[in-house]
């Protein structure tokens, strides 16, 4: 882990109970709830007052992991998270890079006193936390969390429960271990999890295999319909308006890794999905090999991520904002074609 910070600092910080809010970022993922119940589990066992804050609500294939009936969603529970905020002696923020990415949430965390300690793989962490953990090398923060129990020098307190939660988020971010942030050292982790009693296939069958049949059809409209290709660059997009999202009873994560099937057609590099949600069109971007999305979300949809996979928004319509993205191929034609 990073080497210029003192552990014993922290493993003294740690060394009394402490009221301890662990944040992670808006539309939460597998990694973002895997390494903040994880991290959550850990500290619980140690003795300490933790409660998880999420800016929304997240996807029901994630509600399996242990402590999740414990969390507090800001845009729905304002005053008790202002509240625990408020009073956190630490403040974790977990798998987001900036306090813009948590939206409410952040301006509570600007006002407190708290410790803040920032575990992240997003390019350019803000300069907030006091402890700021950034590895853009590192497949998930939920790898993260475990590095960063091995750093406080207490790896033999990751038990199956903590190990459950970790293990979903570096299965996910890792695009079940075939994203090139998957390292030798990802794999030596998750062995370890596996060793302690995680039961890799349940893991996997609770968030892959427990969709709704309405999902699976939103699936095969999209492929079968809405798919569009611009083969002389290389690129592919699905668009899905309100009604058409309606008409499928979507519920959030739904069409989670929707973005991934335009990559697995031959020649095909650059895919995008967008999704008219709430007023504003969510954007979804993801690359093969050296072309860069994440400069591509902040130059074009007002977002970011990592190289090969990042997302952002459009205010725009669901057409112009489709139009957008066909206008701007031209400017990347050198690292498409
Ligand atoms: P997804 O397409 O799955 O929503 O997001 C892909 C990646 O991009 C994730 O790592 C996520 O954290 C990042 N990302 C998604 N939306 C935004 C955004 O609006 N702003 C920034 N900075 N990153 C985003
Ligand atoms: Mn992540």
């Amino acid at each position: 882990m990073n080497s210029t910070i003192d552990p014993n600092k922290l493993i003294t910080l740690f060394s009394e109970p402490k009221k301890i809010v662990i944040t992670t970022h808006k539309n939460p993922d597998a990694d973002a709830m895997g390494s903040s119940l994880g991290l959550y589990n850990y500290l619980i066992l140690k003795g300490h007052t933790v409660n998880v804050i999420t800016p929304n609500s997240y996807p029901h294939f994630l509600h399996w992991m242990p402590g999740n009936e414990t969390v507090t969603v800001f845009n729905k529970q304002t005053d008790k998270a202002k509240q625990l905020i408020a009073d956190a002696q630490v403040i974790f923020s977990l798998d987001y890079n900036n306090l813009s990415r948590i939206e409410d949430a952040g301006k509570e965390i600007e006002k407190s006193g708290a410790v803040k300690i920032m575990i992240d793989h997003h390019i350019e962490p803000a300069s907030y936390p006091d402890y700021t953990f950034s590895d853009t090398e590192k497949s998930s923060t939920s790898e993260m969390i475990y590095d960063f129990i091995n750093f406080l020098g207490d790896k033999k307190s990751i038990n199956k429960t903590i190990g459950e939660c970790l293990y979903a988020g570096i299965l996910t971010d890792t695009g079940s271990f075939r994203f090139p942030s998957t390292h030798p050292s990802t794999h030596r982790i998750v062995a370890e999890l596996i060793e302690i009693g995680v039961n890799h296939a349940t893991v996997y069958n609770r968030i892959f295999n427990t969709y709704t049949e309405d999902r699976l059809r939103l699936l095969g409209y999209c492929l079968f319909e809405k798919l569009k290709f611009i083969k002389e660059y290389k690129a592919g997009y699905i668009s899905l308006s309100k009604e058409e999202l309606k008409r499928f009873n979507f519920q959030a994560g739904d069409t989670e890794g929707f973005v991934n099937y335009t990559l697995s057609v031959a020649g095909i590099r650059l895919a995008a999905l967008f999704t008219e949600q709430e007023g504003i069109i969510r954007v979804s971007l993801r690359s093969e090999g050296d072309i860069d999305v994440n400069k591509m979300a902040r130059a074009h949809f007002n977002g970011g991520g990592h190289a090969n996979a990042a997302g952002g928004r459009s205010d725009d319509s669901l057409e112009a904002t489709a139009k957008r993205f066909e206008d701007m191929l031209p400017l990347y034609k050198d690292i498409l074609c």
